[in-house]
């Protein structure tokens, strides 16, 4: 067994490597994921790039759109999405995401077992090298070399790792050719430093013991949810029946036909016998389905061990449409359905007009009345463009004054500037009055709302 039942110490996990169909969909997605994992940094659209972060410039650049501080309900929204996206997944088909699509599982079985099995060799041989000491004969230098390789081929992987993940911050070219700053790099060497503690070490105590979503599968999933079962009927009892009939050529009984093996608890990573029941450690990876398929083909039996739910184990048929996937679908449409309307209404750039600190309104020697302002541009075109931006402010007389100047803006970037509006005296306005702020650009036009303030009646000095 890979964890012999001893409370309090750690056992070692030796999950042997197993070939099956389930581990050809690990492959396959696990190749997909990297592929997008590595590329995506590189990629860019309308002359951002396609997906990153840029925390210092608060800005988030996602597939053509530029996100800023004032878009917090995009993000709030894109958040909501991926929570009730995975509670969603997680009631229909339990933890399949930990199974085949979690980093921590895809780069552990794609990069670190690999390199494990490559430098230390098989299951057995890496169990009997464990126990040797560290001594200066042949084995013992054997074992010296063999761990000091592999780790330097894990702190290589969590290398590219890290570099990978912060390019999503600091982006791909700067990260790589050494212009990003201090910090970036900093953080890329303490995310190496973790990842390498976490391959080298932590591995499925990650899972067990640190992971919040694990944590939550008993409030996510129920009875109707997919889990990895041992087939107990079948099964049981273990070794006794079916080996002895087909030592004498008889047919095979309907029960007894676990062989005890053990090749289903040498493959798992977590080191469950699942032949005990459902566990909460399991990730339902499927190795032990895999592992059963190959004793099981030998009989042309089905393996023993599957993919099922709680609700098929008593004879349930599984409900796909029940009140808790029924809540997140509407809750997914609901958002999805918001965040496109936000987006379509959305635009190129924002503009917010505030009033000059500690100026409700000024009265000139004239009688005029003037309102200052202080206009926030913010540039998000994506083709690059620099505007000009022009001003226009309707609601007010016909002879009001518009002073402001003229204004041309980095993309990505943001200006503020004074817009001044003047009434002459003898004008007649109430004291607030509603007025339009029109910004224009060759790309966009933008409105925003607010008030003209005057003491009443604009008077000219008597
Ligand atoms: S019991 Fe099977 S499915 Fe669960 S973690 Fe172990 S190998 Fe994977
Ligand atoms: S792999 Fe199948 S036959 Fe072997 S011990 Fe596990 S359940 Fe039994």
């Amino acid at each position: 067994m890979n964890r012999p039942e001893i409370a309090g110490v750690r056992q070692w996990i030796y999950a042997a490597r197993i070939k099956g169909k389930y581990q050809s969909i690990h492959r396959a997605s696990g190749l997909l994921l990297h592929a997008i994992l590595f590329i995506t940094p590189w990629l860019s659209l309308g002359g951002h790039p396609m997906l990153r972060l840029d925390l210092p410039g608060r800005r988030l650049y996602a597939f053509g759109q530029i996100f800023t501080p004032s878009d917090t309900i995009f993000l709030v929204l894109i958040g909501l999405f991926l929570a009730f996206s995975l509670f969603f997944f997680t009631a229909l088909y339990g933890r399949l995401w930990c199974g085949y699509l979690c980093p921590q599982t895809v780069f552990l079985e794609e990069w670190i077992r690999r390199i494990e099995e490559r430098i230390e060799g098989d299951r057995a041989s890496r169990m009997a090298r464990d126990r040797l000491p560290y001594t200066l004969d042949a084995k013992g230098l054997d074992k010296v070399w063999r761990k000091g390789l592999k780790w330097t081929g894990f702190a290589a992987v969590a290398g590219l790792l890290s570099m990978t993940v912060m390019s999503y911050f600091s982006g791909a070219t700067a990260l790589w050719t050494g212009q990003a700053d201090e910090v970036s790099y900093a953080l890329t060497g303490a995310l190496g430093a973790l990842l390498f503690a976490d391959f080298a070490w932590f591995r499925e105590q990650f899972c067990n013991y640190l992971c919040p979503y694990a944590r939550f599968q008993g409030a996510l999933t129920d009875e109707e949810s997919l889990v990895i079962a041992y087939d107990a009927r079948r099964g049981e009892p273990r070794r006794s029946l079916f080996r002895a009939a087909k030592a004498k050529g008889e047919p095979l009984p309907q029960e007894g036909a676990c062989v005890s093996c053990d090749k289903c608890v040498a493959v798992c990573p977590q080191g469950i016998d699942i032949r005990n029941g459902f566990q909460l450690e399991c990730i339902t990876c499927g190795r032990c389905i895999d592992a059963c398929s190959s004793v099981m083909s030998k009989f042309n039996l089905e393996p023993l061990v599957h993919y099922t739910t709680i609700a098929e184990t008593e004879g349930r048929s599984p409900k796909v449409f029940r009140p808790r996937t029924v809540a997140y679908s509407a809750l997914l449409l609901g958002i999805a359905t918001a965040f496109v309307a936000l987006l379509a209404n959305r635009h190129e750039f924002e503009v917010a007009v505030n009033r000059a600190p500690g100026s409700l309104y000024t009265i000139d020697n004239d009688g005029g009345v003037r309102n200052t302002y202080l206009l926030r541009v913010t540039n998000n075109s994506p083709e690059g463009l620099t505007g000009p931006f022009e001003l226009h402010v309707t609601g007010m007389p016909a002879d009001a004054e518009i002073i402001s100047a003229p204004l041309t803006i980095e993309p990505s970037q943001q200006a503020t500037v004074p817009l001044i509006v003047r009434v002459p005296g003898g004008e007649a306005i109430p004291r607030a009055l509603p007025i339009t702020v029109h910004v224009e650009a060759p790309f966009d036009r933008v409105s925003v709302h607010t008030t003209f303030m005057s003491g009443g009646s604009v008077t000219p000095e008597s």
